[in-house]
């Protein structure tokens, strides 16, 4: 198993992350308060996505599914903006940490041979280009559906602290994080 985390990190890392390490499950905080940014509509998904609550269900039902799983590969990607309100910038960044995200994923699915995968990205499921909770449908695509580290009340700043990486990497940049837990 130690060789096969090391190797997950490089791997990570060759996939354009700008830094990537292995959690302990067991040193993850979550925080009951997190939902109340969801609840706030802070990054404006809130009650918009299966994947974001209230549809994706309660932070106690969701912390069930991480007592199974030990490890994680936590990874961050860095991009820079032109100032500190360039919000296309941002969004910009944000859709290059998905597209990374999925990478990582489908080469943690093929080319690794755990026996589960539970996957927490940055913000809400962008899987189809208008989730169809919208239009009050079923999710398409149960299997490629994923929350956030967000929603799922995981305490990000505390985590990565706990890793020894910056939360924020300086002026006119914005970081995003995401977790793949495995067995
Ligand atoms: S896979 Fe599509 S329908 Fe399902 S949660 Fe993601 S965006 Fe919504």
């Amino acid at each position: 198993m130690e060789t096969i985390v090391s190797n997950l990190v490089k791997d990570a890392l060759a996939l354009n992350t700008s830094r990537a390490t292995i959690v302990e499950v067991a040193k993850i905080q979550f925080n009951e308060d997190l939902r109340k940014l969801c609840e706030q509509n802070s990054c404006g998904s809130y009650n918009k996505n299966w994947m974001c609550p209230p549809a994706v269900g309660s932070i106690n039902d969701l912390r069930e599914r991480f007592t199974e799983f030990k490890q994680g590969l936590l990874f961050q990607t860095v991009h820079l903006l032109e100032d500190s309100l360039d919000w296309e910038g941002m969004q910009e960044g944000k859709n290059k940490h998905t597209e990374i995200f999925r990478e990582i994923l489908e080469m943690m699915e093929n080319n690794y041979n755990f026996n589960k995968i539970l996957p927490f990205n940055a913000g809400p499921c962008t899987y189809c280009p208008k989730c169809f909770y919208l239009v009050g449908e079923k999710c398409r695509f149960p299997q490629k559906a994923v929350s956030s580290v967000e929603a799922n009340g995981i305490d990000v700043m505390a985590l990565v602290k706990e890793c020894g990486i910056p939360y924020n990497n300086g002026k006119n940049t914005v970081s995003y994080v995401s977790l793949i837990l495995f067995k």
